[in-house]
């Protein structure tokens, strides 16, 4: 299963890559990561139709947030399925997300063993494009 992990934050990058090394070595997962909204976009329109499940999505970035980013994949890539990931437990941010079609919204610091719970019950490896 592919996620898409944006963060303008390349420490991120390192950080999944160290929590979910063990699920990457297994095959369950498969990372790769934007480090804006643009990027995400670009990688996904490059890679049509896209490979990628889930993107996991930090909320502020320069550019095209998170929330815009969110809405743009909700309305190309509806079967993509996008979490958030703040650093701000913002109410107003939370509903936006929550509205504009988000399947989760985590805040940071990131709680690891919740984002896999997320993605591993609900995320089918073998599935295809759904019916
Ligand atoms: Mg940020």
């Amino acid at each position: 299963m592919k996620v898409m992990v944006v963060d303008d934050e390349r420490d991120v990058e390192t950080l999944f890559r160290q929590q979910f090394r063990r699920e990457i070595k297994a095959g369950l997962i498969d990372l790769c990561y934007a480090f804006s909204g643009e990027e995400a976009l670009e990688y996904l329109r490059a890679n049509e139709p896209p490979d990628v499940v889930c993107i996991l999505s930090d909320i502020n970035m320069p550019g095209i947030t998170g929330l815009d980013l969110l809405s743009i994949v909700k309305e190309r890539y509806p079967n993509i399925k996008v979490s958030m990931i703040t650093a701000y437990g913002d109410d107003q941010n939370y509903l936006t997300a929550m509205s504009g079609g988000a399947e989760h919204y985590f805040t940071k610091p990131i709680d690891f063993a919740q984002i896999k719970r997320d993605l591993l019950q609900n995320g089918d490896a073998s599935a295809g494009p759904g019916p």
